[in-house]
């Protein structure tokens, strides 16, 4: 599942590559696989992309009529831009394509996805997709200030640790960015966010904006790609300090990480060190 630092690194590079394109035609390439697209090919034919951008993890492609595309990737999801110019009708031989959108120039942009859970709408032009009114702002955009993260906190007793991945109240946290922002700040993920204090809730958003910073400038790499890219792993082990560490030693005070449950995920922290 991408995470939030993922799709903003997806969003930048069709941010680069879309804008200025017009549609020639939108082709749903396996009708079996149309269940989460809900786009009229003909509607679409002749817009022109204005603009790439993200909310939450959805991802907003805004046309020159007013109207937006709203994507999600769900598990598997992914846009593929081909610069190249194909022959009539060629396009790569891949599996799990579900639709074709190529430009006026020649060029393409697919959307693959393996498990068909991604979803792609079109919204007409004046409406406020009702993905966004239900998406809490995330740590990164401007909606998610100071205030509204230590009022977040402060209204609920719930484990602060459990607060930071409730996307209705802020977007964007995964599970790895909870506990490693929490290890940072220094605060027990088990208190609950009524009893931080406004320096204690201000070190934590600044925390969590800086792993996701952090995590965007690595190119949003998720840990199990992260793995897989050799030269890259040194630096990823030194970036983890608590996440999947049960029983070693905390990089701080030699503690062993300790593993609990919250609200059904795992929670990795130093006992001796958060507080
Ligand atoms: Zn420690």
């Amino acid at each position: 599942m991408p995470e939030l630092p993922e799709v903003e690194t997806i969003v930048r590079g069709l941010a680069s590559v879309l804008p200025g394109r017009t549609i020639q035609a939108v082709r749903i390439l396996d009708p079996k696989l149309a269940a989460g697209l809900s786009i009229s090919p003909s509607r679409l034919a002749g817009r022109t992309f204005v603009s790439v951008s993200r909310f939450g993890k959805y991802i907003r492609f805004a046309l020159d009529d007013g109207s937006s595309l709203v994507a999600h990737l769900r598990m598997t999801g992914k846009f593929v831009y081909s610069p190249d110019v194909a022959p009539p009708g060629g396009r790569p031989a891949e599996r799990h394509l579900r639709l074709e959108v190529s430009f006026s120039d020649g060029s393409r942009l697919f959307f693959r996805d393996m498990r068909r859970f991604g979803t792609i709408r079109h919204v007409p032009a004046g409406e406020t997709p009702a993905e966004e009114q239900a998406t809490a702002p995330d740590p990164l955009s401007p909606g998610m200030d100071e205030a509204r993260f230590a009022g977040m906190l402060a209204g609920s007793r719930q484990a602060v640790k459990v607060l930071l991945l409730d996307q209705h109240r802020v977007s964007g946290i995964g599970n790895i960015y909870a506990c490693e922002s929490l290890f940072r700040a220094k605060i027990d993920p088990e208190r609950g966010g009524n009893t931080l204090s406004l320096a204690e809730s201000r070190r934590l958003l600044r925390e969590v904006r800086a792993i996701l910073r952090e995590a965007i400038r690595h190119n949003g790499t998720t840990i199990s790609d992260f793995r897989s890219v050799d030269d890259k792993t040194g630096d990823f082990q030194n970036w983890l300090r608590v996440y999947d560490r049960t029983g070693q030693p905390c990089r701080g005070c030699g503690t062993p990480i300790v593993r609990i449950r919250q609200g059904q995920r795992s929670t990795w922290f130093c006992p001796h060190c958060q507080h």
